[in-house]
């Protein structure tokens, strides 16, 4: 039988949050039913209500940093049972036939991955995210939170964890390299406290000095702010990464001069506007620009792993259901140390 949920719906673009409910469908064979214990805000749920990207359906649920516990489970579900404690990220199935999906890297899906909201099933049914009670999702999509790690501490690994841990796995941050996080908000203070566990040398590039007593309590050695010309000077053929967190264009030639022979400047936050930036830039030092797209679901079980071991998680503010457009506002005006995260409990009390 479906199962009805409360939810935050937005029914257009530009419009606020209001409590509706939405049908999650029927068990499968392979299904899992998730009671949401807190779900993150990510900046890409604030773009997608807004329509900022286009195509986005309405009326929308966001959320894709979900936890919570197991409430039922399908026939042939093995990897998880009533009462675990689990969580759901950015998509909620693959083709799982292509190669990136065996290969395990399913989320450069060929086909399309789903994604967890504003997407469509390979059904062709409309996705809800996190921001609801319940939510249905196929078992292979579904990830363990370790004990250690508080629901609402472990929710935002889901989408600014992965998307920070994976490509400082891949470009090898660890003891010996100097690696440079460009931004210190929700995805950049995850890659902060990530690349100092894994041992690099840690540099925040921040605009100004205001966030740098946080910064350096999160795991940083060093502190820059870029509003300070020299600070380009001075760090000038320096990294072996630099992680740019950020959604607004920067000035890319001046960030690859930070790299020092062989370095690399990963992408993971996506400017709206096309980039501009000089070969020669990259000649010098045989340097590369490159991107990364949140992770895998083997990889985010790593990372989540990684981050009950080490201790790690994102720094919240917990919030009821209905301080969701208030939050939006905040987050919009950099206003949050780090991520907020709704307690979904509030959206059962009216
Ligand atoms: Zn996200
Ligand atoms: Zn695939």
């Amino acid at each position: 039988m479906a199962t009805t949920s409360a939810a935050l719906v937005v029914t257009s673009p530009g419009a606020t949050f209001e409590r509706s409910t939405i049908e999650r469908r029927e068990l499968r064979d392979h299904d899992v039913l998730i009671d949401i214990r807190y779900a993150g805000i990510c900046h890409s749920d604030i773009h997608q209500v807004r329509d900022d990207w286009g195509g986005t359906t309405f009326p929308i649920v966001p959320g894709h940093e979900i936890v919570g516990e197991v409430a039922a489970v399908g026939p042939a579900v093995t990897r998880h049972a009533v009462g675990d404690r689990v969580g759901v990220g950015c998509f909620v199935d693959s083709c799982r036939e292509c190669e990136p999906c065996k290969d395990g890297e399913d989320q450069y899906c060929l086909r399309g991955n789903v994604p967890t909201y504003n997407g469509r099933d390979y059904d062709g049914e409309i996705t809800y995210g996190g921001y609801s009670q319940t939510i249905v999702v196929d078992e292979n999509y579904v990830l363990r939170v370790p004990t250690s790690l508080s629901y609402e501490g472990a929710a935002p690994l889901l989408c600014a964890g992965i998307t920070v841990y994976s490509p400082l796995r891949h470009w090898a941050a660890g003891p010996g390299k100097k690696v440079a996080v460009v931004g210190l908000g929700g995805l950049g203070h995850m890659a902060v406290k990530i690349a100092h566990a894994l041992g690099a040398e840690v540099t925040v590039l921040s605009q100004t000095l205001s966030k740098q007593d946080e910064g350096r309590r999160l795991g940083a050695d060093h502190y820059y702010a870029t509003n300070d010309k020299a600070t380009f000077k001075t760090l000038s053929g320096t990294f072996d990464l630099v992680i740019n967190t950020v959604s607004a264009n920067l000035p890319i030639d001046a960030y690859l001069g930070l790299l020092r022979l062989n370095g690399t400047m990963v992408n993971v936050g996506a400017p709206a506007e096309p980039s501009e930036f000089r070969v020669f830039s990259l000649f010098r030092g045989r340097r590369s620009l490159a991107g990364s797209s949140i992770g895998g679901i083997r990889e985010t079980q790593e990372m989540l792993d990684f981050c009950a071991e080490h201790g790690l998680a994102a720094d919240v503010e917990v919030i009821g259901a209905d301080q969701v457009d208030e939050a939006y506002e905040r987050v919009l005006r950099s206003d949050v140390r780090f991520r907020f995260v709704i307690d979904v409990a509030t959206l059962a009390s009216a």
